[in-house]
């Protein structure tokens, strides 16, 4: 469709006036366009052609805005590190409307009553990572908002120095988080809740509008969504870096991308955000902070459901998430059927790789082309003896199955990504961006979208991290 003919609605501007505010974006200046996501137009029934031209870039600046659009900022709260705050909300996000079910969203569009100091902005390299990691996660067939588009401006923002402001187009078929509850629940709102309870279950669990004890079921659903969401990150390999209950997904998607990372030589410990002094968001506690915040969640939900409840559903929690978690790592290594240690098992790889400092990614990848030849799976840790421990179980394991080689490398080579968007690339595209020169974005949209593909152009990115750039930690500034 033209631009003239989309016409948006706003479903959220139906629940109760508690739940957001009306606000206009403030447009950047002299902006132009970086990047436009044609998969994403066309979920949106936006004509190819339209992305290019000046009218598109004035609409992802909030400078130009389509039918039926109704802008406005979203009201919650949210568990920061533990500690819960009261009010938080969209404080540089502006709804501005909907087509599909995708509802979308400016990030960086200026202030809303919810900025508190905010400055409503976000930066360049910020508006990069989002824009290219969230591209790559649905890639990875991980559950994520998207994005339309990113823009650049010459508009002076300030953080620890000044850079210039950017705008990404966020789309997502929701942006509630469990924190839009605990807002309500604390504010003993419970008008508002159930309100907000009916319309997460239309838009995210349609199937549960008529059932009985549907706010039970809507819980059961999202502990299900957050165990399946948390098995699939550390079998990827994602670390997100900010759990905060503001930034989970009552839908179930990776949310809000800020100092996330994939990581590079494998650490349990491994903590990618400068400001998480005490590990909280560590890669190997994300499992038991999706339970601690489900449980936040739970206690927001206790109006509406006995809590007695709520809890025996929220014991489900370990143990979907550890089947779902086997069942990933399975795929993983190429093997069809479940063992009783299969657990043990796992761990034992994982703390082999952590012994020997083996890059996470080239690891699985170089595994699923493993047909009884150790050398290059020898060559990527520091020395052999715990590598030629492990190979030796997995392949008593391989043999027990009988699958033969080229079906299981084939498997295994759909399920392990030759790519996965390092900080350290990314890093590279944003310093090129700083100077003007996107085509790094363009490289590594390209390889967000099919990350399974060999893409020899881009070799260079399948290997380890350079030395200087593993594991770093990057600040939540943004
Ligand atoms: P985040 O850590 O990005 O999930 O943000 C936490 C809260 O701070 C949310 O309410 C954001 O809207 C708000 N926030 C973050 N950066 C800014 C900013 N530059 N201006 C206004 N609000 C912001
Ligand atoms: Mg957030």
């Amino acid at each position: 469709m033209k631009f003239n003919e989309i016409k948006l609605t706003n479903p959220y501007l139906n629940l109760p006036q508690e739940c957001y505010d009306r606000v206009e974006p403030s447009p950047l200046v002299k902006p132009f366009l970086i990047h436009a996501n044609k998969a994403v137009a066309k979920l949106l029934d936006m004509d190819e052609e339209e992305l290019t031209t000046k009218v598109f870039v004035n609409f992802v600046n909030g400078a130009f805005l389509l039918q039926g659009s109704d802008t406005f900022a979203m009201c919650y709260a949210g568990h920061q590190f533990g500690h819960f705050v009261p009010r938080l909300g969209d404080g540089r996000a502006i709804n501005i409307g909907t087509v599909n079910g995708l509802h979308m969203q400016l990030k960086g569009a200026g202030e809303t009553k919810y900025s508190r100091s905010g400055d409503g902005r976000a930066v360049l390299r910020s508006s990069i990572r989002e824009y290219l990691m969230s591209e790559a996660m649905y890639g990875l067939g991980i559950e994520t908002t998207r994005a339309l588009a990113i823009i650049g401006s010459e508009h002076k923002v300030y953080r620890e120095n000044w850079e210039k402001g950017s705008i990404v187009l966020r789309v997502s078929p929701s942006w509630v988080r469990f924190g839009t509850f605990e807002y309500f629940a604390h504010k003993k709102k419970f008008k508002e809740l159930e309100a907000l309870a009916d319309y997460t279950i239309e838009e995210s669990y349609p199937y549960l509008v008529n059932v009985s004890d549907k706010y039970l079921k809507l819980f059961t659903e999202v502990v299900k969504k957050t165990a399946k969401l948390m098995a699939q990150w550390q079998a990827v390999g994602f670390q997100h870096g900010v759990m905060n209950t503001d930034n989970m997904s009552i839908a179930g998607l990776t949310l809000d991308y800020g100092p996330y990372a994939f990581l590079d030589e494998y650490d349990f410990n491994n903590i990618c955000n400068h400001t998480d002094q005490h590990g909280r968001y560590s890669f190997g506690n994300q499992p038991n902070i999706g339970h601690w915040n489900l449980q936040a969640l739970m206690v927001a939900l206790s109006s509406l459901v006995h809590r007695d409840k709520l809890q025996k559903v929220l014991e489900q929690y370990a143990n979907l998430y550890t089947s779902k978690y086997l069942e990933l790592m399975r795929k993983k290594l190429g093997l069809k059927e479940e063992k009783e240690n299969d657990l043990d098992f796992f761990k034992h790889l994982l703390g082999t790789l952590q012994t020997l400092s083996v890059d996470y990614t080239l690891f699985f990848r170089t595994l699923s082309r493993y047909n009884g030849d150790r050398t290059s799976l020898l060559k990527l840790g520091l020395y052999h003896q715990p590598m030629n421990d492990w190979l030796d179980v997995y392949d008593k394991r391989l043999k027990e199955e009988s699958v033969p080689f080229i079906d299981r490398s084939m498997q295994m080579l759909k399920t392990n990504p030759k790519y996965v968007l390092k900080n350290y690339m990314l890093q590279e595209a944003i310093d090129k961006a700083q100077k003007g020169d996107f085509s790094v974005v363009d490289d590594l949209f390209q390889i967000a979208q099919d990350p399974y593909s060999e893409h020899p152009q881009f070799e260079r990115w399948a290997g380890v991290t350079p030395e200087e750039f593993k594991n770093r930690k990057l600040s939540c500034s943004s």
